[in-house]
């Protein structure tokens, strides 16, 4: 039984129970992120307050649970997120940045490794996770990060200047208008198939589908972008994408006829989900 007027553990065990009958994925996690984030609480506080929520704290939790009942990303509700080192704001203006992509950033900063004031391009930044953590991870790093949308740009904007990091942002369609010269293009681009819009995750389809989606097989964005990238690159620099594992080895292939050096690298699920590639 549920008790009317629950503390805040019993609060967590109570939206636990209530988020697995809804179908989300991990409930208790969920429960009590929301629990903390509704009464401004720490992890330490949850264990050792007893006091039950007040009127106010039930109604916000209330609403809070709703909506996740309802698979509004936790991200979204949290409006934030803690990502590689950075913490960044999240909204539904760009995509929530994922825990595999910390992988991606950290073969951007490997491939950074002794180069000197180093020249990066983000393409399609969105929240502007890449690039703000790869300017935190490397203050002299000389980052530009594009995107097509502006409210995304808006938003990465925002998230470089609380993490105190220095990137210059520019609306632009893939590398258009980037700056030349680069050591390293990284990018985490629209890579699903079209199809996979069907069966979306509840979650995912509050992400905008610009930032999901990428032609029949979910490549156009990235051949486009790997097209343009030795433009951009200076010789031996590296482009460094995230793509879906039923594509990734299509790309590299592809970018080895076009006499790219190129690696596929694994997840941390162990599936093939990253290139690096040099030419
Ligand atoms: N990994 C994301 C998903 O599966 C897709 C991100 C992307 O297309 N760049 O929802």
């Amino acid at each position: 039984m549920t008790p009317a007027v629950p503390t805040p553990a019993q609060a967590v065990r109570a939206l636990a129970a209530r988020l697995a009958r809804a179908g989300v994925p991990s409930p208790d996690h969920d429960a009590r992120a929301l629990v903390l984030h509704a009464l401004g609480l720490t992890t330490a506080g949850l264990l050792t307050r007893i006091t039950p929520l007040n009127a106010e704290e039930a109604a916000t939790l209330e609403a809070l649970a709703a909506r996740r009942e309802a698979r509004v990303p936790l991200q979204h509700l949290l409006g934030s997120v803690e990502w590689g080192d950075v913490a960044l704001r999240v909204t539904p203006a760009a995509l929530v940045p994922r825990p595999e992509t910390e992988v991606l950033l950290h073969l951007a900063l490997s491939a950074l490794r002794g180069v000197p004031e180093p020249c990066v391009l983000d393409v399609g930044t969105g929240t502007g996770a890449l690039a703000v953590a790869v300017a935190h991870a490397r203050p002299d790093a000389h980052v530009t990060a594009t995107d097509v949308s502006d409210d995304a740009l808006a938003l990465a904007r925002e998230n470089a200047t609380r993490n105190g990091t220095r990137v210059a942002f520019l609306h632009a369609d893939l590398l258009h208008g980037a700056p030349t010269g680069l050591h390293l293009v990284v990018s985490n681009p629209p890579y699903l198939p079209d199809a996979d819009r069907e069966n979306a995750d509840p979650e995912v389809q509050h992400d905008p589908p610009l930032a999901l989606y990428g032609g029949a097989d979910g490549l156009d964005l990235a051949r486009q972008l790997a097209a343009q990238a030795p433009a951009h690159l200076r010789p031996g620099g590296t482009l460094a994408l995230e793509l879906d594992p039923r594509n990734v080895h299509h790309l590299a292939a592809e970018l080895r006829n076009a006499g790219w050096s190129a690696r596929v690298h694994d997840d941390l699920t162990g599936r093939a989900r990253f290139i690096t590639a040099t030419r």
